[in-house]
């Protein structure tokens, strides 16, 4: 598909997912919390919408987060931008060529990505960061139509495991892989998986709770995307 063309197309996309008032507990959080504020961003105008994906339509490194944090993503409205996933996240990515700068603070910081996209499979800041299983299903629908626009991805890094049962339930229910079980979750393994389709890296997720317990520490994300950056040349 031509560049432009493809970029429409996923502009589009991203209008419905801001449009979007499907899930009734995630439209309500989501509104509550934008209205409420957090005492540091009382100043702040929260986005309190779906947040919309973010990056280079032709990317070859496709990131899949989780959901918005609720004063993170749902206060800026750009995914991992304003809180301290974010601060992690874009500093393995800046460091390894994938971003043009290494901090993420709002909109209009002039971060860019390069050759990187980055989506998550829920796209309304969940109660507690857990999203339901409908939650999950009905926000679906948008991350299947991305997948099959973001045709030049050739190496996706999961964060976490829901992030991993997310995407591969998207081939698993295409027939392109066999089974779930194939592909346990654990920090920093690889799979080449079968169909053409893009290789598999699964890391931590950079929440709040990993890095600050050391469950995920910078070195180890920047030893993920280092593999990326190897494997995409
Ligand atoms: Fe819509 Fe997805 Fe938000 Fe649910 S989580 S309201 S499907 S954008």
């Amino acid at each position: 598909m031509a560049a432009n063309r493809l970029s429409l197309k996923l502009a589009k996309l991203q209008q419905e997912v801001i449009a979007c008032r499907l899930c009734p507990r995630l439209v309500a959080h989501r509104e509550a919390v934008a209205s409420a504020k957090r005492r540091a961003y009382l100043r702040c105008e929260y986005w309190g919408r779906p947040v919309p994906s973010f990056g280079d339509p032709a990317a070859r490194l496709l990131i899949v987060g989780l959901a918005p944090g609720a004063h993170g993503a749902n206060r800026t409205g750009r995914m991992f931008t304003g809180d301290s996933s974010g601060d992690f996240l874009y500093k393995a990515l800046f460091d390894n060529g994938f971003a043009s700068q290494p901090n993420s603070t709002g909109r209009s910081d002039g971060l860019h990505l390069i050759d990187a996209y980055i989506t998550a499979p829920v796209r309304c800041a969940p109660p507690g960061n857990k999203p339901t299983r409908e939650e999950f299903a009905a926000c679906r629908p948008f991350l299947e139509r991305e997948l099959d626009l973001l045709a030049n991805v050739k190496v996706v890094v999961t964060l976490g495991r829901l992030a991993l049962d997310a995407y591969l339930g998207v081939p698993l229910d295409r027939k392109l892989i066999q089974r779930r079980s194939g592909y346990p979750f654990s920090h920093g393994a690889h799979f080449r998986l079968p169909s053409g389709l893009p290789t598999l890296l699964c890391c931590y997720h950079p929440s709040r709770q990993n890095t600050q317990t050391g469950v995920l520490t910078m070195q180890m994300l920047q030893s993920v995307f280092g593999d990326a950056r190897r494997m995409l040349g």
